[in-house]
């Protein structure tokens, strides 16, 4: 981070990293050149996108992929298609997601990709050229054993079918090394529900070891994407009451609560790419707020699942102001520096995205293991939610023993976020001491 300090968001997120490893560096001095040559990516591969518009027009965009370490196993982690997307925050992506993998403990290393390539607006068929024209210069990167790419903002089962659709033809090879499409043809049929799904069954595990019940909880969220509508919609079918929802343009409040009927809409109004405004027609008790954050609702619990540094030092404020105990991570790292010192000192408690956004890892770890035929991979959603569940039950435990190992007491309100650093670091400084300097 000395040589790039201009990326903001990549510092952040390693400061926070390593403020939770100073005890294990006192206890490990030799993981201190460990996680020097950690912090640095293992691979950046840069690129230029050029795509044809439906009108013949030329386009250019920054293609990214940073394989950020594969000390555990081949590399996997999201691709994001947003215009905000630089290198510093496509580092972020590969970190966090090689401190998440490690966590699960499955055997697979982080990565993280991407473009400055903006999905909205766009025809199916220009969707489709930019993906193929991001994969021609990916795909020699990418397979089993290698690189397995999956979605992340502004990737969905759409673009990772194109991607795929691309590489399959370039490679000469028919190979499931791409985890989210919901379909016949390759993946796992959960993947796009894992990572909501799993979300809260970790706050369900959080709340639980904290002797409360998730039903009957007024809940916050904030996106309208993948993540945010299936923790909406598995709140909603564990009893809990969701009353928010937003997007980049504003946030939709309902006091009542959503239920499946009010998701459904929701849904079509997303696909129909209109304003969440559009709700309040059908149930005028409902608010809409333009350029607007839904932090100041009153709620128990808070599921920020939109982007990275969504909540700043005023909205952590109101969050507290609005009773909230509970902050349950989706996004990647969704809380600036300044509000998690307000969440800190408010008692807020925090379960950090690495641990409680892990969902889909399980699903990769299935995709990756190529004994199980793409049949054993279709699970009824019961089957899938009880995997599910006891998994996220295992990651939580990790991080519970791993912050209790270090003199973090259960009831210190970030007792997770330095348990899953701690265990994800040990994991990968152990694997990269083995392997020499390389
Ligand atoms: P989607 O693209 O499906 O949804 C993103 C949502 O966030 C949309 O509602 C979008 O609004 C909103 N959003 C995006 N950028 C901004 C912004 N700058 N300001 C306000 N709102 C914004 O993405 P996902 O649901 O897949 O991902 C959401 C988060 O969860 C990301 O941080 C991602 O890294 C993380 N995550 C995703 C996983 C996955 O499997 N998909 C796995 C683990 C973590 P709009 O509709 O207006 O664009």
């Amino acid at each position: 981070i000395r040589r790039d300090p201009h990326e903001v968001e990549y510092v952040q997120a390693v400061q926070e990293v390593v403020h939770c490893l100073e005890p294990v560096l006192a206890k490990y001095p030799q993981y201190v050149q460990v996680l020097e040559r950690f912090l640095e990516p293992e691979r950046i591969i840069m690129f230029r996108v050029p795509w044809v518009d439906d009108k013949g027009e030329a386009h250019i965009n920054r293609g990214f992929r940073v394989q950020f370490n594969q000390a555990l196993g081949p590399y996997r982690g999201g691709i994001r298609f947003h215009p905000n997307v630089y290198l510093g925050m496509m580092k972020v992506l590969g970190f966090e997601q090689t401190m998440k993998n490690a966590l699960a403990s499955y055997g697979l290393g982080g990565a993280g990709g991407g473009s400055d390539f903006d999905p909205k607006g766009k025809t199916e068929n220009e969707v489709m050229r930019f993906c193929q024209s991001y994969m021609q210069e990916l795909y020699s990167y990418l397979g089993p054993s290698k690189d397995y790419p999956s979605e992340d903002i502004g990737v969905g089962p759409r673009e990772i079918s194109y991607l795929f659709g691309q590489y399959k033809r370039l490679s000469g090879r028919h190979e499931g090394i791409f985890s989210g499409p919901r379909n016949l043809w390759s993946g796992f049929n959960m993947r796009t529900e894992a990572t909501g799904y799993g979300l809260v069954h970790f706050a369900k595990i959080l709340l639980a070891d904290f002797s409360k019940d998730i039903r009957g909880l007024r809940c916050i969220v904030s996106g309208s994407g993948k993540v945010a509508l299936h923790v909406v919609e598995k709140l909603i079918a564990v009893g809990a009451v969701p009353v928010t929802v937003s997007d980049s343009r504003g946030y939709l409040y309902d006091e009542a609560g959503f239920d499946d009927g009010k998701l459904r809409y929701i849904r079509q109004i997303k696909a129909q790419q209109k304003s969440l405004r559009e709700y309040t027609k059908s149930y005028p008790r409902a608010k809409y707020c333009d350029e607007a954050k839904p932090w100041a609702e009153r709620c128990e619990v808070a599921f920020p699942c939109a982007t990275q540094n969504e909540l700043n030092h005023s909205d952590a404020i109101a969050l507290v102001n609005g009773g909230c105990r509970f902050l349950v991570e989706g996004a990647v790292m969704p809380c600036t520096s300044e509000a998690l010192d307000v969440l800190r000192k408010s008692n807020v408690f925090v379960a950090p995205s690495k641990a409680a956004s892990a969902g889909g890892v399980a699903v990769a770890a299935l995709e990756a293991n190529h004994s199980i035929t793409e049949i054993q991979l279709q699970f009824t959603i019961e089957e899938f939610d009880s995997r599910l569940m006891d998994f996220m039950r295992e990651i939580y435990v990790k991080c519970a023993k791993a912050g209790y190992e270090y003199g973090i007491s259960k009831t210190n309100t970030e007792a997770l976020v330095h348990g899953a650093n701690i265990a994800a670091f040990l994991q990968l400084a152990e694997a990269m001491q083995e392997q020499g300097v390389v």
